[in-house]
């Protein structure tokens, strides 16, 4: 029922699909998609080869063949140190193409000066394990921690399954080689192996587009969560992040503070400098804010000039000696913007949560402060009295 040509043929159809769908990908720039691709390619090319080898030369029917397999799982390896953005020195880079002239040798060896089908069955299938070894090694330790694992496990586990399947091929070959060995032979052994890699092979071109996707999903949740201009938290996502935190401190008894932060005089920086300067300004202040905060405090910019610090903290000194920190800071670190040199400065008003108003209140509350503070004369922060702060 399973001719080994036929298997042949439905993995190359698979590797057509997967191009298809893989040139889907290459407008969004994702590191590894081409080489994903090209291993594709070299399937398909392989495949048919593989598929003809009872007619064709040696040298293309199984040399070649052999080689441009081993080249198609080398580019997954390579594609997905890509996709990772794993910097592999150049000696490492060519270790796996050094390998792979290796088995070529091998191959050329046991096929025309020691004509041995069993042994090159053993160099190849060695050559695929470890190959698919690192690709379920790679994906497993690079796959970013707090994304839904899912779509990595899958590759991983495709590419584990390929690396047992070769495994197995290549210890059977070695203990009890099968009478017949020769590839398009319809033994039992050959069609079971070749159905494992009917599976492996669109699996794992399947996995990669669903890690390709995942990183899309990424760069959309992080466009929608950050700022792009300072890499702060979103206005929406700020307000978000605030909610969860008011009724944590409802829960937990812990005590919310928040700072309300305007750039003082920013327009006349727009007037003077330029828009461009006046960017490079946000992003100067949101990089010294950001540098100084905890890792569990929330910053987000929610308009213009304008940004929003939540903090828990024990006491109102705390947050206010905070801000006052983050304010001699700036006022003493000039920012280098297109035409000059500038220094700026920024006024704050803070505000502790009273445990039962609503959030958009517990700004208000802020906002009312930084107001006074700019009425003041700005580059001040001012917060009530500590103890009106509850
Ligand atoms: P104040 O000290 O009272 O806060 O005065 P200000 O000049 O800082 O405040 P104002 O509200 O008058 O001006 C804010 C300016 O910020 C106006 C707007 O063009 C500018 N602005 C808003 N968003 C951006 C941005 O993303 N980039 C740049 N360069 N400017 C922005
Ligand atoms: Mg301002
Ligand atoms: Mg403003």
């Amino acid at each position: 029922m399973f001719s080994p040509v036929s298997i042949l043929v439905v993995t190359a159809l698979s590797s057509i699909l997967s191009i298809l769908v893989l040139i889907s990908l290459l407008s969004h720039a994702i590191a590894g998609v081409p080489r994903w691709l090209w291993a594709n390619v070299l399937a398909i090319v392989s495949l048919v080869l593989f598929s003809v080898q009872n007619v064709a030369p040696a040298w293309l029917g199984i040399v070649a063949a052999n080689q441009l397999l081993a080249a198609t799982i080398l580019l997954i390896y390579e594609g997905c140190n890509d996709f990772f953005d794993v910097r592999v020195r150049p000696a490492q880079r060519w270790t796996g193409w050094i390998m792979w002239f290796g088995v070529m040798a091998g191959i050329a060896y046991f096929t025309y000066v020691a004509p041995d089908v069993n042994v090159r069955v053993v160099i190849v299938s060695a050559f695929h394990a470890a190959c698919d070894l690192a690709i379920a090694g790679r994906v497993l330790i690079e796959r970013p921690k707090e994304r839904p694992r899912y779509n990595y496990l899958f590759v991983a586990g495709a590419a584990a399954l390929g690396a047992l399947g070769h495994t197995v091929r290549g210890a059977i070959y070695v203990a009890k080689p099968p009478a017949h060995a020769a590839l398009l032979e319809p033994g039992a052994m050959q069609i079971m192996f070749l159905a494992l890699g009917i599976l492996v092979l669109p699996s794992l071109c399947i996995g990669l587009v669903m890690m390709a996707h995942d990183r899309l999903a990424q760069r959309l949740e992080r466009l929608a969560r950050f700022d792009d201009l300072t890499g702060a938290l979103s206005r929406k996502a700020l307000l978000a992040a605030a909610a969860e935190r008011l009724a944590r401190a409802r829960q937990d008894g812990e005590r919310e503070f928040v700072a309300v932060v305007d750039i003082d005089h920013f327009k006349s920086v727009n007037d003077r400098y330029g828009h461009a300067a006046g960017d490079e300004v946000l992003r100067h202040f949101a990089s010294i804010v950001r540098a100084r905060i905890r890792e569990n405090d929330a910053f987000g910019r929610i308009g213009g000039e304008e940004f929003c610090l939540f903090c828990t903290a024990e006491r109102a000194e705390d947050i206010t000696a905070l801000v006052e920190r983050l304010r001699k800071t700036v006022e003493a670190t000039p920012c280098a913007v297109p035409g000059g040199v500038l220094h700026y400065t920024f006024s704050a008003g803070i505000a502790a949560w009273d445990r039962r108003e609503p959030l958009t209140a517990l700004m208000a509350r802020a906002d009312g402060l930084l107001y006074a503070a700019k009425v003041a004369g700005r580059n001040r922060v001012k917060a009530p009295a500590a103890d009106a702060l509850v």
